[in-house]
């Protein structure tokens, strides 16, 4: 059977491996197919490419675009995209600018509760591309503030604590356009990880399918088998197409593998069903 994976990160954004490393790890693990989706920006896509030509692994050239949709943050992915298309390209810029801006507060906001340096600290842990909360956790572990990265982000990067910026990523529409504009099929990451209830769940799920969004992540990394039956009954019910993608982000994270996911549901209609190859 052939193993999907559609959603990793490489240095691009705030995984740990460049992706040549990636790619040779996905087919150590037994991937045939995997999307990089790396955070607003496709800058590892060319190298992840040219590293699994000539291999059995097919690489999709995928994206997560950060959203902000009824005051929360939301994850949407788009697979399949062409990455030089200019809408898409725009788009992505506007939030690579955003996250320039959004660093220095960040920096600044820490430096006010004694911490200092943390926007070089940072800089240390991420590829010049993309800096995010991920790089300051580890900045800050290291520093020991917290004793591992979930601590960080309890203690100081979520809402209510001193490293936190508010802010407005992409609006849920023009990132599904960005993505169908670049011939991409838009698909709402992780819906499990969302605190919000299941009223609103549908409520997003039917802003998302009025936008363009056509997928659904049943399947993710570390996700208890409940959660995987609820969210294909979702996709079921509002007639989405099923992803599935372990969102790894570096092997020290040892209960997040690539390719290591459940099996999908069998009332799923699988993402791939739409992809032309
Ligand atoms: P950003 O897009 O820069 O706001 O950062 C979001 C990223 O931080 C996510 O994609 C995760 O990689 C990471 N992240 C968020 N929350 C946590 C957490 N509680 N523990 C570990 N990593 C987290
Ligand atoms: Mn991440
Ligand atoms: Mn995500
Ligand atoms: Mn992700």
């Amino acid at each position: 059977m052939t193993c999907y994976d559609l959603h990793s990160h490489s240095t691009a954004s705030d995984g740990s491996l460049e992706p040549e490393a990636l790619i040779a790890r996905a087919i150590e693990k037994g991937v045939d197919v995997l999307a990089l989706t790396d955070h607003d920006g496709t800058e590892g896509i060319a190298a992840a490419q040219r590293a699994a030509q000539g291999t059995e692994l097919h690489l999709i050239a995928g994206v997560e675009i950060s959203v902000t949709w009824a005051k929360g943050t939301v994850h949407i992915i788009g697979l399949n995209i062409d990455p030089e298309n200019t809408v898409l390209q725009q788009g992505l810029t506007k939030m690579r600018d955003f996250r320039v801006g959004r660093a220095e507060e960040i920096a600044a906001r820490l430096e006010k509760s004694g911490i200092s340096g943390a926007l070089e600290g940072a800089k240390k842990y991420a590829s010049e591309v993309m800096l995010g909360r991920l790089h300051f956790a580890k900045f800050l572990v290291e520093h020991g503030h917290a004793k591992d990265v979930t601590d960080v982000f309890k203690r100081y990067l979520v809402r209510n604590k001193p490293g936190y910026v508010p802010g407005e990523w992409a609006k849920l529409e023009d990132a599904v356009h960005w993505i169908t504009a670049a011939g991409g099929q838009a698909v709402i990451a992780h819906p499990a990880r969302y605190k919000m209830t299941a009223t609103k769940r549908r409520r997003l799920i039917t802003d998302f399918k009025e936008a363009g969004g056509i997928g659904f992540e049943v399947v993710s990394g570390r996700q208890h088998p409940e959660e995987v039956k609820e969210l294909a009954k979702l996709a079921q019910q509002f007639e989405l197409l099923a992803s599935c993608g372990s969102d790894f982000h570096t092997p020290d994270n040892t209960w997040v593998e690539l390719g290591h996911l459940a099996t999908m549901p069998e009332s799923c209609t699988p993402i791939w069903t739409v992809f032309d190859t």
